[in-house]
């Protein structure tokens, strides 16, 4: 078995403009005469021979771009990988496993390979077992899998006799291959005659005679996920079915998909908010190893255990430690004692756009505060930063001053041809330490926006809203296309910079573990979307979220022995007795 491997980003190579492979000239392989560093046959990119390499840690600190990784692997990897995409590129190592019956969830960062496994599962990619340059015979796949559970499933795969259906992860592909409306996409695809009922259950009535093209994010999330189910299929894959939906279409998505679960059907999730991935699945598969460069898959455990250790960073039967630290969540009190100081306050203020009526009641946001926004999609959060903002004027209401904002929006453009520094300059020459480390961009700078991955925009995204010069800022849906990890590290950099900087951070966000984590004050919307938006608060934690949860009707608690959030069951003694209480947040 080889020790390591070598990773090469061929985009960010480039063999001309680092001094002619600078790479090739500093490897201690190569000066001694050895071919470890070569020149790529076909596109001319550096290419690195992992078994003459030494691991010496010279190329990758070197390379300008930072376009290499060389990466340990574990010495209990005792097989080839499953699948390599090409030369000094992923290697996933083993896939997780279909139970029937089951809702199994698949949990870890980005980039270690998660779709890759459902797309191995999905039978859209035939696993080379790490030999990239034949055609696999799928008897040695079946071979390599010999004596596990994942053999029986190949096997039936191999046969055609597992009718899967799979939906994507990237759903805002979609208008690009289908032209027609959303009636006649699910049309095509509905063999069981049940569109109808799936339109009323996924809430797509609507918007069924739309052009696909002309559908938000949710409501395209929506349709791919009625197309996926609407298949004849015993196997169902998602591939994070949550994206660009708010809460309440969370909980109605968790609760459809727990209820694919049937003897002879077996469901695999995708998942990174995790209340919802918590509430929706029986069993977990975590994926861990390197990311972009290789992916393993643990055992199938029980989904309160697996999230659990997965936050640990540590499996127990496995004996694996994949995250020097544990990931923990304080139960978190405002004890600040400052007197606070007022940045905007407003009472009663309406404005109709169109169809729609915003309303307020009274409020107040302090400096220095970061506060959390639930609402629907449509229920005028943008309209209210609005007219914080001056944009739009009021029908009637108090509104004392107006204040400078900053907005980071929900749908980013993915089409930019600017370099990421260029587009971050001010957060790179301010607040380069606070920002640009935190979030882990540096490597980034040479990438252009249309090239970023969705969580490596949403990171520079956030960087370049909160390096703008204003009092307020708002960001919409931040969390978005970002692992836990990730969440969570956005979470407390947006504390400290609301703390350090003394400026209002809004945040919408529908990841409620995500907002819980992070926010001073809850302010809350209620009402009808498209029709009319009430805002209520900024109240504390405990009142905002009793508010919302009443609304939703689920009740929370904390997990004893990790602390993090959970819905109860609905009509459990805890559900019941927190109800009765008046405790929908934790008793
Ligand atoms: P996840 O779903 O966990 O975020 P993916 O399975 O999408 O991860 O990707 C794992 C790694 O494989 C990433 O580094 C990605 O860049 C790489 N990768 C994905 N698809 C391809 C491909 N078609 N060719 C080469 N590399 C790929
Ligand atoms: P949210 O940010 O909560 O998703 P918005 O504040 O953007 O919602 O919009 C609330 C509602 O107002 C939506 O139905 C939207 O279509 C409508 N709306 C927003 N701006 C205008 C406008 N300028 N003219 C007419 N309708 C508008
Ligand atoms: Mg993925």
């Amino acid at each position: 078995m080889k020790k390591r491997i070598a990773i090469i980003d061929k985009n960010k190579c480039h063999p001309q403009e680092c001094g002619n492979y600078l790479c090739m000239k500093l490897c201690p392989v190569n000066r001694m005469g050895g071919d470890c560093i070569t020149e790529g046959e076909i596109d001319k990119k550096a290419k690195i021979d992992e078994v003459l390499c030494t691991g010496c840690g010279i190329c990758p600190t070197r390379c300008p771009y930072g376009a290499i990784q060389i990466i340990n692997l574990p010495g209990t990897l005792t097989k080839s990988p499953v699948h390599r995409y090409g030369e000094n590129m992923f290697e996933l190592y083993s896939l997780p496993t279909p139970l029937f019956g089951k809702v199994t969830g698949i949990l870890g960062k980005n980039g270690i390979g998660k779709s890759t496994a459902m797309k191995v599962m999905a039978n859209i990619l035939t696993p080379n077992l790490g030999d990239w340059k034949k055609d696999t015979d799928f008897k040695e796949v079946i071979n390599y899998f010999k004596g596990t559970e994942t053999q029986k499933f190949m096997e039936k795969l191999g046969k055609n006799e597992i009718n899967l259906s799979y939906k994507p992860q990237q759903v805002d592909l979609i208008p690009k291959q289908f032209d027609g409306t959303v009636r006649e996409l699910l049309t095509k695809v509905d063999a069981k005659n049940k569109l109808e009922e799936m339109a009323e259950k996924l809430e797509l009535t609507n918007f069924l005679e739309t052009h696909i093209s002309k559908v938000s994010g949710g409501e395209l999330q929506r349709v791919a996920i009625a197309a996926c189910v609407l298949k004849e299929a015993n196997l169902f894959l998602f591939d994070e079915p949550t994206s660009y939906l708010d809460i309440k279409q969370r909980i109605n998505i968790s609760k459809f998909i727990a209820s694919l679960a049937k003897e002879d059907t077996s469901t695999i999730v995708i998942e990174h908010d995790l209340i919802i991935l918590d509430y929706m699945t029986d069993l977990l598969n975590i994926m861990y190893g390197h990311e972009g460069a290789f992916g393993i898959v643990s055992g199938v455990k029980s989904t309160r255990e697996g999230i659990n250790s997965f936050l640990e960073g540590f499996l127990k039967e496995e004996n694996v430690r994949f995250r020097p630290r544990a990931i923990k969540f304080e139960t978190f009190k405002d004890v600040s004692t400052a007197i606070p100081v007022p940045l905007i306050s407003w009472k009663n203020l309406s404005l109709t756009l169109g169809n729609f009526k915003f309303r307020t009641e009274e409020g107040t946001l302090n400096k220095g505060e970061v506060i959390g926004i639930l609402g629907e999609n449509g229920i005028g959060k943008t309209t209210f930063i609005k007219l914080l903002a001056g944009v739009h004027k009021l029908d009637s209401g108090e509104l004392d001053s107006e204040v400078k904002v900053a907005y980071k929006p929900q749908y980013l453009d993915t089409e930019s041809e600017t370099l990421v520094a260029e587009y971050i300059h001010e957060a790179i020459a301010k607040y380069s330490a606070q920002l640009v480390n935190h979030l882990d961009l540096e490597k980034l700078f040479t990438q252009k926006l249309c090239d970023l991955s969705g969580g490596e925009l949403q990171r520079v995204s956030i960087a370049k809203c909160l390096a703008e010069d204003a009092e307020l800022f708002l960001l919409d849906e931040p969390s978005a296309y970002l692992d836990i990890e990730q969440r969570l590290a956005v979470s407390k950099l947006i504390k400290n910079v609301a703390a350090e900087r003394d400026i209002t951070i809004l945040i919408v966000d529908h990841d409620l573990m995500f907002l819980d984590n992070l926010s001073h004050k809850l302010a809350v919307f209620t009402g009808v979307p498209a029709k009319e938006g009430l805002l209520r608060g900024p109240f504390s934690m405990e009142d905002g979220m009793n508010l919302f949860l009443k609304e939703l009707g689920i009740t929370l608690r904390r997990d004893v022995t990790s602390n993090r959030p959970r819905i109860n069951k609905p009509h459990s003694v805890k559900d019941r007795e927190q109800k009765s209480n008046g405790n929908w947040y934790y008793s």
